[in-house]
């Protein structure tokens, strides 16, 4: 089954330049804003500028250019937070809710990037 976009989702608004956003960085095909309720001292979401609903929606359709973008910016935002295990930052981690198992709030792809305490595990026990 295809995906079908709703384009009043919260995000699409953001895009539009509807609603305000506290811009982290932006590119040609890729938007990255603070979460406007953060659940760590980090918490940037990573979003295609393009109409997408899902990771796997994002994965299989977009093109190649689109999904280089993105992953290039989330990978600045960390170098630049220094949240990165790699140059000594003390990790992070990233994630993105599909649909109505994972609890996504908004319908438009996005990736969290959550850091600046410790996070737990990754899931606790259902
Ligand atoms: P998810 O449950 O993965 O769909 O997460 C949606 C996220 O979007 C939540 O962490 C919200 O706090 C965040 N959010 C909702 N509205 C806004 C907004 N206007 N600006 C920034 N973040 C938002």
């Amino acid at each position: 089954m295809a995906y079908a976009y709703d384009d009043q989702n919260i995000f699409a608004k953001i895009l539009r330049g509807e609603i305000p956003n506290d811009t982290v960085m932006e590119t040609e095909h890729t938007l990255a804003f603070n979460d406007i309720r953060p659940q760590a001292p980090v918490h940037v979401l990573v979003i295609p500028k393009g109409a997408y609903v899902t990771f796997d929606h994002f994965a299989a359709d977009a093109s190649e250019a689109e999904i280089a973008d993105f992953h290039r910016v989330a990978a600045r935002i960390v170098a630049e937070a220094g949240i990165g295990p790699g140059e000594g930052g003390a990790g992070y981690r990233t994630l993105s809710n599909a649909g109505e198992d994972a609890v996504q709030e908004v319908p438009h792809y996005h990736m969290h990037i959550l850091a600046g305490r410790p996070l737990g595990r990754m899931l606790q026990p259902a």
